[in-house]
């Protein structure tokens, strides 16, 4: 790969795989990958300060506020041993969270916005079956994406669960936020000439197969 690290904008409905894309995105091009909502979960899990500010907006299906957002992508991503380059899944999620990534990132913003387009219909069945790492944040999904041993993490075998917000309230709350503040980005990304459009119906290696054949293309156009 000629040129820096890669920095990698996952965009997509919940459930249409930006977890399971991100860490495999992650391996290829060897850059961290960075979930904001990883990180509240973790937080919430510790019980820290930061997870008892989040966990009410979290079960409810709401977006945590823009500043809280920003300080987790600020310390990740923009501290004294920042990487080079990122994988973002969840963030920015509104355009006022793209601008400011924009202003975060300086003079090297990103390479491409990858937006994994797959239907309601689709999500809403992949949610059903989703799993998640109680240690590392690795994804399942019992049907399409299961771990060898059922009920345990193939990364480090601690035990999976269903997300407290996967319940029909909270997931229906979350998909019309995601239409209301996250879908505006898809043209403001098309606008900056930023963004790969990918089918992400099927199987997960085939989307994989197609995501890094859209950031191939991006990294070649820089
Ligand atoms: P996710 O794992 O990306 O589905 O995020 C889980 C929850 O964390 C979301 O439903 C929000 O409550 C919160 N969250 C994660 N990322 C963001 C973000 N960029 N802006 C606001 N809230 C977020």
């Amino acid at each position: 790969m000629a040129g820096p690290a890669p920095r990698i904008v996952l965009l997509g409905r919940q459930g249409s795989g930006k977890g399971t894309q991100a860490t495999r995105l992650s391996a290829v091009y060897e850059v961290p990958h960075v979930s904001t909502g990883e990180a509240f979960r973790a937080a919430v899990k510790e019980g820290t300060e930061l997870g008892r500010a989040v966990q009410g907006y979290m079960d409810r299906g709401d977006l945590v506020p823009d500043d809280m957002v920003e300080a987790v992508i600020k310390a990740h991503l923009f501290g004294p041993r920042a990487p080079e380059g990122f994988i973002l899944d969840g963030f920015p999620r509104n355009v006022a969270q793209a601008e400011a990534l924009e202003l975060m990132a300086g003079h090297r913003s990103l390479d491409v916005a990858v937006n994994l387009d797959a239907s309601t219909a689709e999500v809403l069945r992949r949610i059903a079956g989703r799993r998640v790492c109680s240690k590392c944040g690795a994804n399942y999904n019992v049907v399409d994406n299961p771990p060898r041993v059922p009920g345990s993490c193939d990364e480090c075998g601690s035990a999976l669960y269903q997300r407290d917000d996967d319940t029909e309230e909270a997931v229906a709350r979350r998909l019309e936020l995601y239409e209301k503040a996250t879908a505006p980005l898809i043209d403001w990304y098309r606008q900056r000439g930023l963004l790969a459009n990918v089918d992400a119906m099927g199987e997960p290696d085939a989307v994989t197969g197609r995501v890094v054949a859209a950031v191939q293309a991006a990294l070649a156009r820089r």
